[in-house]
Formats: C-alpha cells, structure tokens, sequence
C-alpha cells in the first residue's frame, strides 16, 4: 500500500514526492512512461561522452531564494549565464534580447547611452490603442522592422500562428533592453547543476519511501497497485479522457549532432528567426556545462503540430477549454494536478517547482500523514486487502 501515486517523474512530481516521503515519512510510487527521470530536464552523455539535454537546452534561472535554496539540497552548482546571439538572412549574428549592441550592429550606427536607444525605439514605435496580441506588445516598443527581423517569423515557426493571432504573454517573455546587457536572463540566481539535472533528479528520488518505476504509463498501473492518493502531473485533459476535447500542445522535434570540431558557435544558443530555414535555434551543451572535449554536441529544434506536448498553446479558446478541465480537477478528490501539462502553464523549472512546495504546503494543511482510516483508491478488487 502506497500512501501516494506520483504520476511523471519531472520537477512536479519529484519535487513532491520527496517532500512526501522527508517531511511526512510516507510512501510513495513514482511512476514515469518515459524510461527515465526528471521529465523535460532530462541530460545524460551521448555516444561521444558530452552531456545533452535529450529535450533541448534547460538553463535554470530563478529569483526565488525559496526555490535557489530548495534544490540546493540536491545539487552543487556552476555558475552561467545564458547568452544568445540571432543569425540574421545577411549572416550578421546579434544579441537577441535586442539591445543596443543590436540596434547599431543591425543599422551601423554607434549609439552610446540608453536615451539614444530609447529615441530610436520611439521614432519607430507604432501607436497601438489596446495590446492584445503579441505582435501588438513589440510594434508597439520597437516598431515593425525589428518586430519582422526577429518576432515574426520566429513566432509564426515556433507556434505555428502569427503573432497577431496570440497572446500578448508569448513576446512579453523577451525583453527589450537600451543597454548593452546580452544575458538572456536577468534573474538572481542563474545556474547549472553541477552535475547535471539527472544527477540531481536521482538524489531527490533516493529515499527509502519513493520507489520509483520507469517506462510505465499510468493505465498500466491505475487499478492495479493500491495508494491513497494521486499527484497527477501528465496533462489534465488526458486524464479525464479527452471528455471537453483535446488541449493543444506546441510540439518540437529535436535533430541532435555529435561534430568532430571543438566548438560549432559562440555561445550557447543561436537563434534562426528567419523563415527562409525551418528550425527556430541550435543549442551547443559545452557551453552550459563547462564540459572540456574535442568533440562538441549540438540540438538543432523544429517546432511541430505533432508530438509530446511541450507548449500550451495561449489563446483565449484554449484557456476556456482548460477552464473547464480545471472544474474538473477542483472536484475530483484526493488527486492533485500539479506542473506545466497538469495546469496547461507556459511554466519554466523553478515556477514549476515552487507550484509543486506551494502544494506541498496545501497538503500539510489539509491532508493528515498516512490517513490510514481512508479507503484506498483501488479499481481492481482483486488487490484489495482481504485480512489474511
Ligand atoms: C525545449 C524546451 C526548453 C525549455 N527550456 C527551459 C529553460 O531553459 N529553463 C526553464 O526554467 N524551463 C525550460 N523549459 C520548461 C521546463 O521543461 C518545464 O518547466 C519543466 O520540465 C516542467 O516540469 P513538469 O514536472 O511540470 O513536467 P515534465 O517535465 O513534462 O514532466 C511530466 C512527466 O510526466 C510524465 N507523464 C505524463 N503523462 C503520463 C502518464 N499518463 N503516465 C506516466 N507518466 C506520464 C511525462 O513522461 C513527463 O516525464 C523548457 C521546455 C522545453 C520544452
């Protein structure tokens, strides 16, 4: 008898299964139909020994200290901070988040301060009287052209939809910047696990209340194995069997090359906004990891309608269909829908991770540890405890 099914083995539910079993002492079954742990964040080393992220590049970026502190319980660190360059149709390559270097390697001028800047964003901002889309956030900051060099057709490839036609939080996500600074994130703590993410996962999840079970989907289990209670963290509208329709997904495929050189690019990311090529960026690990080899390892990604479901599409539709998944999910007891695909959130790792200890807190406040006078949650009466 489990007290907790934890359905995905990313950094919801591991993040909770580990609280569970440390600070309640109960046990836990955490299940994931990949075959292996730490969901989107997985890394591991390739055939040439690199260390890659199998589902694109993840660079951890938070301000939460709460957030900073929690994982630092399961990782040392290595300090990085992510920068990306843009490679535009005429070969330039610039700082993407625009900034000033930007504007006057873009245009050859030599602007020094940041009123400077500001004026040529100004001269060429379009009045727009209500922002509502995402190509009205950028027209009106910067104007059209730099929204059309590096929004549009990365957006359009990305999502699959003109920024006009979605929400205004998909560019609002990248700044604009007067000065020179070219980290992609500002954030208080930008890091690396030392070791990795897997390696981080694999300490979260070494307790003697978690058992852990790969490569097996929650209909194999459901039934089958008995537990109290769910941390469901696979997308909402799977497990109420699809009944309002299907959330949309963005869905990316990932063409990942091992090079005999030592480095590919300058930096971690280059982006391609152009939709003169199909992919949206190339990643290079080495550069995030510090890794020292002869060889290099590059992630080239192509976004597709297809596939595992990484990005909530955010359109006004979409969130009223969650809407009613949601309803769902707040009268469904005893079952707990935490993460990106649980609650259709554009969310990045230390959101995800302070919405699974803000959960937590819910639980401790809610849930009595063991609730053995509960019935377990048990669809298969074969298993149930017969008393000897
Ligand atoms: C390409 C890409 C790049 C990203 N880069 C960054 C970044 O640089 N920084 C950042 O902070 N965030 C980044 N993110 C976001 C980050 O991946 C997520 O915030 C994080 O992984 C979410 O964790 P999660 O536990 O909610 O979901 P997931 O990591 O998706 O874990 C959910 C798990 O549940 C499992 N599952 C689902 N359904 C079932 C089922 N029925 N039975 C069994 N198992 C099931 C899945 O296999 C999965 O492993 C990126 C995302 C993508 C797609």
């Amino acid at each position: 008898m489990f007290d907790w099914l934890v359905v995905g083995a990313g950094f919801a539910g591991a993040t909770l299964a580990e609280r569970l079993a440390t600070v309640r002492g109960e046990r836990v079954l955490v299940i994931d139909r990949r075959d292996h742990i730490a969901g989107n964040a997985y890394d591991e080393q390739d055939a040439a020994g690199i260390l890659m992220h199998r589902y694109g590049p993840h660079i951890f970026h938070t301000n939460s200290d709460a957030v900073f502190e929690h994982l630092s319980r399961f990782t040392k660190w290595r300090a990085y901070e992510h920068r990306v360059l843009a490679k535009l149709a005429d070969g330039k390559l610039v700082p993407m988040p625009i900034n000033r270097t930007t504007v006057n390697r873009m245009n050859d001028l030599s602007l020094t301060t940041e009123e400077e800047v500001e004026a040529f964003f100004n001269e060429r901002a379009e009045k727009v009287d209500e922002i509502r889309s995402s190509e009205d956030v950028v027209v009106s900051r910067v104007g059209r052209h730099l929204y059309e060099t590096f929004f549009r057709g990365y957006t359009r490839k990305q999502w699959g939809l003109d920024p006009s036609e979605l929400d205004k939080s998909v560019t609002s996500r990248v700044p604009t910047r007067a000065n020179t600074d070219d980290r992609y994130f500002t954030d208080t703590h930008q890091f690396m696990p030392l070791d990795g993410y897997t390696a981080m996962f694999k300490r979260m999840l070494d307790h003697p209340n978690i058992t852990v079970i790969t490569g097996t989907d929650y209909s194999a289990i459901k039934g089958k194995v008995p537990y109290r209670r769910t941390i469901w963290t696979g997308p909402v509208d799977e497990f109420f069997g699809f009944e309002h329709g299907k959330l949309p997904y963005r869905s990316l495929t990932f063409k990942h090359e091992t090079l005999d050189q030592e480095w590919y690019q300058p930096c971690g990311t280059v982006n391609y906004p152009g939709e003169e090529v199909p992919f949206t960026r190339i990643s290079e690990y080495k550069h995030l990891t510090g890794q020292v080899a002869d060889k290099t390892t590059i992630t080239t990604e192509f976004p597709a309608a297809e596939g595992d479901p990484y990005y909530p599409v955010p359109r006004p539709e979409n969130a009223a269909l969650y809407k009613r998944y949601e309803a769902m999910a707040d009268a469904t007891p005893d079952v707990w829908f935490v993460g990106r695909l649980a609650t259709y959130r554009y969310y990045n790792m230390d959101q995800v991770v302070a919405q699974a200890l803000a959960t937590f807190r819910r639980i401790e406040a809610s849930v009595p540890v063991g609730a053995a006078e509960d019935a377990p949650v048990l669809a298969d009466p074969a298993l149930a405890p017969t008393g000897d």
